[in-house]
Order: C-alpha cells, then structure tokens, then sequence
C-alpha cells in the first residue's frame, strides 16, 4: 500500500514513513493510493472476531510494511481490557427504539470513551503510542512530540506515550484554561518524558508557538520535533476500526445498513467514518454534528467552506469541537473532487490562503457529497446541549457528557426507519464536570480510578507565551 499527498505530489510514501511525519512536503495530507475493499464473505469473518483482531485486520489491508505478527502484538497490546476497561472495547448500548413514522429507528451509544482519559482520542492515541515505540526501536531514533492542546487530545497524547522508549512529550495549554480534571489528569503524570507546559495565554497562543517551533526548520531537525495532531494518517486507520464493530453489535447480518452520527470539530473521527464507507461497510449516512462552531454544518447545507477568524470563534461548552477550521476536511473533498490533486491544491493552498473561503454549491460534485458519499449534518447550541443532557437522563438513564449531546440532538434528526442509527460517545461526563452540573443540578458521576485526582502532586512549569523561551525549555530536557 502506498500513500499520497492530496495536493498532487508525485511522491508515494510506505505507512511506515508517513507514521512519523505531519503534512505531506507540499502541504497536503495523506491519504492510500485507494481504499481497500471488504466484500461480504470478509465482512462475515470478522464479525465474531474480538476487537483486536478486527483491527489486526482491518490495519493490515493499510500497513504492509510491518510484519503481520509484530502489528497483531501491537493491536493485542493496545485494545485490552485493561487499557479499556471492557471485554467489547467499544460497547454498544440502546438509548431507546426512536420510532419514525411508526416503524422504529434504534438509537444507540457507542462507547469510545471508556480508555485511559475518557475521551475517544484513546482509541487512536493509544496505538500511535505503541506503533511509535516500535518504530523508532526499529529505526534507533528518538522522537520529540510537541503539541497544543485544549484538553482532551494533550491527555490523551500524554497518557499513550508515557514511559515509551524514545518518545518525549512536550504539551502546551493555556494556563488555567482547561477544566480542573482534565488539568489534573495532565499536571499529575510524574514520568521523566512527559512535560506540561502551561502558557500564559489562550489556546491559539499555544497553537502558535507549536508553529513558530515547528517552523523553525533546523531547530526541528536538530532536535527531532513532531506532532500527534489528528492530521496523522495513523491516528485516522485507528479509528476505522469501531465504525466496523459498532456495525456488527448493532446488526445481526452484513445485508443491514446503519447510520453514524458523529460529534465533530476537526473532521478526524468521521472522516474514518469515510474510509469505512468507502471500503464497502454498509453505512447509511454520515451525520457531522457541530455546535456552534458550524464551519462543517454551513458547507454541507450550502457548499460553502469558510475558515472563521479566532474572534469568530465560539467558546462553547462543548469545548472539544471549538474549531476555526476542521484540519481533516481536505481529505474527504480530495475523494469529493474525483481525488484532483492540483483542484485540491488551489482550494485549500490557494483559496482558503486567500480568500479564507471557498464555494462548491454550485457544483455538481457538491450533490454528490449526500447522495454518494452520505454525508448530512446538523448543529447543537448550549441550550440544545443542556435539554439534551436532561431528557437523556430523566427519561432513559443515561448521564451523556456535552459533546455527545451536540450528537444525539442532531441524530435525532436523521433517523430513518427501521434503521439503527449509531450515535458516538466521544467522552465521559466526568471530564466536563461544570456543564453536567447546569443541566442537571448535581454532580457527574466519576470512575472510581479518578478519586482524589485533584488532590495529586503537579508536575507543570509556567511560562509566557514566546516561542523562544519553549525552545530553550525543549533544549534543556533534551540532555
Ligand atoms: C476531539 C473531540 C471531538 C472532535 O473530534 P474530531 O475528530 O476533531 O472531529 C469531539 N468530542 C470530543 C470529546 C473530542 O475530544
């Protein structure tokens, strides 16, 4: 399998090499050659097989350049009970039987978050830790990741490379800007190769000075800087996985189609949604779900793609999904474009450079994105969310955290008779404490391995918000 830019670079890259690196040379993202295809007879062996032998099969139709028995001891490692806490992985649970002009129209949760950080970043991050360890084992080198992060991706990024060998952590947030238990979960790691950075600042701040630092090409080469942000190809392969067995707990033969709803920010998570589709695994609809931040609803209502300034940017309490673009998006109107590399190139290189916009509605490619591709969306306010997180505990008894919420509001208006639609928990309430108590007036509940989490030492340094003086703390741990 080989893989390609979508700004039409001629080169071709083995997954191995593109694992630990970002953007394409000529700033595109990677995408395969083509999609892999999965026919029924294949669908029907891995139905029964335990979640990580599903994904031992579906990353090997990707990654042939590792050897079978080494990535299955990956995929076992990583998707354990242990690390994820049940048997399943990724439980599938009824919400309620949504009838839709009398026929019903089953709504579950999917349970992605039930892995170190209760968010779904696990699912991939927890592998990319394993497959980055043995890479850079196999090719004697060492990795330092920086990042920036409002939360959840930070977590869980330090959480899967902790005590890794070859791997250093360097996480910037904007100081005091994070909700105190996902604060916690960060400042309380103590391991040598993890280091929070806490930056007087908001989060494009941070965001900022990763660039500025990655930017800086000799400095990055010298010490070897890189990324984990959703853009890289593995993290996206990871989480193909679940859209299969959410699939197969949902169904009981290969014949049934489902729909996913899918709670959206940066287009990672449903953009795997995609690659599933487009592999042959009977997906309705792709429901995009935002919240105010609609960048992605206005393009699938209208064709219009407008990158919002920071200003224009909501703090929402859904926090996760606060986005001034959606970073995956270019692969999913590369496949749209009939995969044109040099069209791709001139809207999202050029356009968006530009203008900060583009406008596909008045083309016949946009028509296609719904009626071929599947894809539909919706958005969810803060009001939404709230309601939402009520009914969906007063009436059926289940605390969801404000991100599914912004789903679940939106999959309930695409259900489709008699067919299951799939909603994505992308985390647990726990991690958004503040919005669980507005709605429903008490606590969320808490996992028991999370008692006293803020109590715990801190390990975090302060700094302001100059990109020079995160060099020299990068320079100094690295001895
Ligand atoms: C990251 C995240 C999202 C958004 O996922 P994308 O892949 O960026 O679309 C949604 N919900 C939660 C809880 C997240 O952490």
């Amino acid at each position: 399998m080989f893989y390609l830019s979508t700004r039409g670079h001629p080169d071709r890259k083995r997954f191995c090499d593109i694992l630990l690196e970002g953007l394409a040379p000529d700033g595109g993202l990677y995408l395969p050659e083509h999609y892999p295809q999965v026919d029924a007879a294949t669908l029907a062996k891995w139905r029964p097989l335990a979640y990580a032998d599903l994904a031992f099969e579906v990353l090997s139709l990707f990654i042939d350049d590792i050897p079978a028995a080494d990535l299955r001891a990956i995929c076992r490692k990583t998707y354990s009970q242990e690390v994820f806490g049940t048997r399943e992985i990724v439980p599938l649970r009824k919400l309620e039987d949504g009838p839709v002009a009398g026929a019903r129209a089953p709504l579950y949760l999917e349970a992605l978050s039930n892995g170190p950080t209760l968010a779904f970043k696990d699912m991939a991050m927890q592998l990319l830790g394993n497959l980055f360890e043995y890479e850079l084992a196999r090719r004697g080198e060492q990795l330092n990741i920086l990042g920036a992060t409002s939360g959840d991706t930070g977590s869980a990024a330090e959480y899967a490379m902790r005590g890794k060998h070859g791997v250093r952590v360097f996480m910037l947030s904007p100081n005091g800007r994070m909700s105190p238990f996902q604060q916690a979960q960060m400042f309380s790691l103590q391991d040598d190769n993890i280091h929070n950075i806490a930056v007087e600042g908001v989060f494009d701040d941070c965001q900022d000075i990763v660039k500025a630092v990655s930017g800086d090409l000799a400095f990055k080469r010298r010490y070897k800087i890189g990324t984990v942000n959703s853009i890289n190809w593995a993290r996206l392969l990871a989480q193909v996985v679940y859209y299969f067995a959410g699939y197969f707990q949902a169904t009981a033969n290969d014949t049934e189609k489902v729909s996913f709803t899918v709670p959206s920010g940066n287009f990672g998570n449903v953009c795997a949604g995609h690659v599933a589709r487009m592999m042959g695994l009977p997906i309705d609809q792709l429901v995009v779900a935002t919240n105010e931040n609609d960048v992605l609803d206005e393009f699938f209502r209208t064709g219009v793609y407008r990158v919002r300034a920071s200003a224009d940017t909501h703090e929402t309490s859904s926090p996760s999904m606060d986005i001034s673009k959606a970073s995956n998006f270019e692969r999913f109107v590369f496949d749209l474009l009939g995969r044109d590399g040099a069209r791709t190139r001139a809207l999202f290189g050029d356009a968006l450079a530009k203008d900060g916009r583009f406008d596909l509605g008045a083309e016949p490619a946009f028509g296609q994105a719904a009626q071929r591709y599947g894809f539909v969306s919706g958005k969810s306010t803060h009001a939404d969310r709230l309601a939402t997180i009520r009914d969906t505990f007063e009436r059926l008894g289940v605390m969801i955290d404000p991100h599914t919420a912004d789903a679940v509001k939106v999959a309930r208006e695409h259900l489709s008779a008699g067919e299951p639609m799939i909603v994505l928990e992308t985390a647990l309430p726990i991690k958004f404490a503040q919005t669980i108590v507005e709605a429903l007036g008490r606590e969320p509940d808490r996992p028991a391995r999370f008692d006293g989490i803020e109590q715990l030492p801190r390990r975090v340094t302060l700094m302001m918000a100059d990109a020079t003086a995160v060099q020299a703390y990068v320079v100094q741990n690295c001895k």
